[in-house]
């Protein structure tokens, strides 16, 4: 399948949160419409596919539109939606991104991204979340340490669990491996990092799992695709070929009680530092019991 690459401007580039992200952040922010990634592991079950605003009828993976103008975009939108948000959300939170990765490797040569965190070192949203499937998360470390400086800055890396492969499906875009690298690397510069256990894959070794874990991040969020997909019972999901690969490894990985088995171990590990679901994106941990 090949790849269609477009350029097109964009009048507005700050999205008013709604459905999931509500408790989450104020405003999303998607530096590319499409995502390259789509044709990677997280692809499989990505929910944004089912987006058709979003496709447009497209395969998901097969094109990508570079909003080039991003970072002026947001400029223009700065003190409208911070004082908006401040009004009705009491506070300026971006997600960035939820149906993109904002370092995606087209990234590199269109710094769409990068522009966009510029302009936020000058005009800081309240707080900014910045989520990704990419150790390429740590190419612009240097612009990082004055965006903490200005804005309560957190990363959000997923890491879905601890195998590279499931059967039938393509590889990840980043090895578990160099995304825990990543996270590390992240705290290293004294980062706020958090682990999105996002969806919840079977797992080989799962203490050993969230022992790391432990080591490289401040919290960490586990979900699964019932109840984490946005859909009832997971039904978006389930129209994917991802339950049926899950379930090829370990066929209780696709019930919720997995889940509940994998958050109990978490909580074993680093009490205090655990979120599950919708709960955990939005920064609420379980206290140590
Ligand atoms: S990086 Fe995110 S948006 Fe892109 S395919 Fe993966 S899950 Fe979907």
């Amino acid at each position: 399948m090949s790849l269609v690459l477009t350029e097109a401007p964009v009048s507005r580039i700050l999205t008013r949160a709604s459905g999931f992200l509500l408790t989450v952040s104020s405003h999303s922010l998607q530096p590319y419409r499409g995502c390259t990634f789509g044709r990677t592991l997280c692809g499989v079950g990505c929910y944004v596919q089912h987006n058709r605003w979003v496709t447009r009828g497209a395969a998901w993976g097969s094109f990508l539109e570079i909003r080039t103008n991003a970072a002026d975009a947001y400029r223009e939108q700065y003190e409208a939606e911070r004082k908006w948000a401040r009004r009705t959300r009491n506070e300026f939170t971006i997600f960035l991104s939820s149906s993109t990765d904002p370092f995606l490797p087209q990234e590199e040569r269109f710094g769409v991204t990068r522009r966009l965190l510029d302009a936020m070192c000058e005009l800081p949203p309240d707080a900014l979340i910045i989520q990704t499937h990419t150790d390429r998360v740590t190419r612009y470390l240097d612009l990082y340490r004055p965006l903490a400086a200005a804005t309560r800055l957190r990363f959000h890396i997923s890491i879905e669990g601890d195998r590279d492969r499931l059967p039938s499906l393509p590889p990840p875009a980043s090895s578990v491996a160099r995304r825990f690298e990543a996270a590390a690397a992240l705290r290293a510069a004294g980062l706020r990092v958090v682990i999105t256990v996002s969806p919840l894959l079977p797992m080989a070794e799962p203490r050993a799992f969230f022992e790391r874990v432990a080591e490289v991040a401040d919290a960490v969020v586990v979900d699964h695709y019932i109840g984490g997909d946005g859909s009832h019972g997971g039904a978006r999901t389930l129209a994917t070929p991802l339950p049926r690969a899950m379930a090829c490894v370990d066929p209780a990985s696709v019930g919720l009680d997995y889940r509940d088995r994998m958050v109990a171990l978490a909580e074993e590990v680093m009490p205090g530092r655990v979120g599950v679901s919708i709960d955990g994106f939005a920064g609420r941990f379980r206290p140590a019991r």
